[in-house]
């Protein structure tokens, strides 16, 4: 009874999906960034240092960079 209803809820703006970036496109040529291979395209890994994480399955890809170490004997 107090409270003060304005009957509206306020409205909140959801945050715009960010996939969209993860699309390049050059001249007719659609590239994509690295999807997920457990999820599939579509779903995408995010990037850290050294690694890409993928947000939905958890899975961790690491990914070697080739300046700081060139191929070594295996
Ligand atoms: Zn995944």
């Amino acid at each position: 009874m107090a409270k003060e209803s304005k009957g509206k809820k306020p409205h909140k703006n959801k945050k715009t999906s960010k996939k969209y970036t993860m699309y390049k496109i050059e001249g007719d040529k659609i590239t994509r960034e690295k999807s997920c291979p457990r999820c599939g395209p579509g779903v995408f890994l995010m990037k850290a240092d050294n690694r890409l994480y993928c947000g939905k399955c958890h899975l961790t890809e690491f990914v070697a960079k080739k300046r700081s170490f060139e191929k070594q004997k295996e």
